[in-house]
């Protein structure tokens, strides 16, 4: 049975781009993680190896959303 890890909140994450979920990890076989949806778990995980948000967040960034400004809202 695999374990889900919830994102701490304080992370920055971009929504699914397909339904607008925040992603979860999951720890996989072989003590990897992957990113992935947490609606659906065919949509984009990333690849199973370290926690890579970074990579969730490249495949699930908007072209034209200014995501520095909601950051920057989040750190206070
Ligand atoms: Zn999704």
């Amino acid at each position: 049975m695999n374990k889900f890890i919830k994102i701490q909140e304080s992370i920055f994450v971009e929504r699914c781009i397909v339904c607008g979920s925040r992603p979860i990890i999951e720890q996989v076989p072989g003590g990897k993680f992957i990113v992935r949806c947490k609606a659906n778990a065919d949509h984009y995980p990333s690849k199973p190896g370290m926690v890579d948000i970074d990579a969730w967040n490249r495949h699930n960034h908007k072209p034209g959303t200014d995501n520095d400004n909601i950051r920057h809202l989040k750190q206070g």
